[in-house]
């Protein structure tokens, strides 16, 4: 599943192909037909992401809502327009571009009250400037679950994935099974912080890099990861393989129904 930062990218991209200016909606398939005639040729507004939420914000009572889920994707052209292929969810055509909108695990509109509806059932958002730490220690102190888990819980804190969740865990050298309750107050500031500068790198870049420059692979003298996701890790899916900073081999397990990474060393218990 996509993480924060590919929606917020996503959002960035389409208030700058898009908003301002009259758009046409369609659901070349059918099942957002009723709800796209409604935003048809308005203009949008803007586009944002709290998460891995996005909303193309129309006027009054009229937010399209999309969660990309597990199968989700964008396609975005320049003009001409083609015929659709595929079950195409929504459509959007601007001036100069169009984007298609397959396989998402929600398309729909919303009035203003469901949009804050579901905005208060998601944690705060490194990548937002409203993101307030607060709310998600408000949470964390209380609780008795691993800071993994809390991590990956959308209402705690929205947007971070498996592999922020690793990386922030590792470079702040916690433990994945501390629980929420004994993380101490600063660092959980500071992993705030650092989950924002490198979720804002992601959006910037399209990829998640998260070593520090002395670990790169031109510094350290080793090749490039190899990994569909790209980027460079300090743990995520290195199972087996020597931590960059000790020399630990990469250790992994399942929490929670998703692949946990740490270095036994760095993050001891
Ligand atoms: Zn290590």
């Amino acid at each position: 599943m996509p993480e924060g930062h590919t929606l917020h990218r996503l959002a960035r991209l389409h208030q700058r192909r898009y908003a301002g200016s009259a758009v046409e909606v369609s659901s070349p398939q059918g099942r957002f037909a009723a709800s796209a005639s409604i935003v048809d040729g308005r203009v949008l507004e803007r586009s944002e992401a709290h998460g891995k939420h996005l909303l193309h914000v129309y006027g009054p009572d009229a937010t399209v809502h999309v969660h990309l889920g597990l199968y989700g994707k964008f396609a975005e052209h320049q003009h001409p327009v083609l015929t659709p292929t595929g079950l195409v969810r929504m459509r959007l055509v601007g001036a100069t571009h169009w984007t298609d909108l397959r396989g998402p695990a929600r398309c729909e509109l919303l009035t203003d009250v469901e949009v804050a509806a579901l905005r208060a059932r998601l944690g705060p958002d490194p990548l937002r400037k409203d993101g307030d730490p607060e709310l998600a220690w408000a949470k964390i102190s209380r609780a008795r679950t691993p800071i993994a888990v809390l991590l990956l819980d959308q209402k705690v804190i929205a947007g971070a994935g498996n592999i922020y969740r690793a990386e922030v865990l590792y470079r702040h050298g916690l433990h994945p099974l501390l629980a929420g309750r004994d993380l101490p107050h600063e660092v959980w500031k500071d992993v705030w912080t650092d989950l924002g500068v490198l979720m804002r790198h992601g959006v910037r870049t399209g990829r998640i890099d998260t070593v520090r420059p002395e670990h790169m692979p031109e510094a350290m003298g080793r090749p490039p990861r190899e990994d569909p996701h790209g980027g460079e890790v300090y743990v995520y899916r290195r199972t087996g393989q020597p931590c960059l900073v000790c020399g630990t081999p990469v250790a992994a397990s399942e929490l929670a129904g998703r692949n946990l990474y740490w270095c036994p060393t760095c993050q001891p218990a």
